[in-house]
């Protein structure tokens, strides 16, 4: 009805990597939630069908073969906005601005990459936390053992289970998951990439990328996006 072209009809099909609270994870009764969710609710509103979450790595969706392959619509993923993806997929408009920060077991005392010589960094695979931590690591000859993790999950549990000494990811998980295990990690250091956050759509596929700039928008200027922001992200 909406004359946008989707892979299943009555369905706005995501692409997403969990767990990435606040951005997406599962609640308590094991329901997909978060800021990105409730963003592409209102895509999905917008075109009159619901939305349906596939959960896939992170690695086949931003390297657009997830959309390519019509396995999902859109991607959903606190994905940053590279010119490296923008050669396989089309984002929309930024809807997030984020940096990456260093996240340490409280106590520690670790600050700086330098200080990491001779330990072992945390990153999660295929992230942009992960190309700007060994393009540092490379650029300032620093002797720091970079392992990289399949997901966010296993990045945190590596740092609580001190099997690294830091971990790198997106400043806004880092807040998320000190609020949620008070007292365990601390930011030790952010460091502003200046990254913003882009859905995805297959190349080409204008139509549903209208849809998605729309939504954004008109999200931005009648007060959706703040109620939004202040229910995931928090200030
Ligand atoms: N923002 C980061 C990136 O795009 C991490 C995204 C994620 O892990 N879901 O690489």
């Amino acid at each position: 009805a909406s004359g946008v072209p989707l892979i299943k009809t009555g369905a706005l099909t995501t692409c997403t990597h969990l767990p990435y609270a606040p951005f997406q994870s599962k609640d308590a009764s094991g329901k997909v939630v978060g800021f990105d969710v409730a963003l592409i609710d209102l895509v999905a509103t917008k075109l009159g069908v619901t939305q349906e979450i596939v959960d896939t790595p992170f690695e086949g969706i931003k390297s657009g073969t997830d959309l390519n392959a019509g396995k999902c619509d859109v991607a959903a993923a606190g994905m940053t906005i590279t010119d490296e993806r923008k050669k396989v997929l089309d984002f929309s408009v930024p809807y997030f601005d984020a940096t990456q920060a260093l996240a340490v077991g409280t106590g520690s005392t670790l600050k700086t990459l330098e200080e990491f010589a001779g330990k072992r960094l945390g990153v999660q695979g295929g992230t942009t936390g992960e190309e700007y931590i060994k393009t540092q690591v490379a650029e300032k000859k620093l002797d720091v053992e970079v392992v990289s993790y399949k997901d966010l999950a296993a990045l945190q549990q590596a740092l609580a289970t001190n099997q690294v000494e830091g971990a790198v990811n997106d400043l806004p998980v880092w807040n998320e998951y000190i609020k949620a295990n008070p007292g365990k990690v601390t930011v030790a250091a952010g460091f502003d990439t200046g990254e913003q956050y882009g859905f995805a759509v297959k190349k080409g596929n204008a139509a549903l990328l209208t849809a998605v700039d729309e939504a954004i928008r008109t999200a931005k200027s009648d007060g959706t996006y703040d109620k939004l922001y202040a229910t995931w992200i928090g200030d």
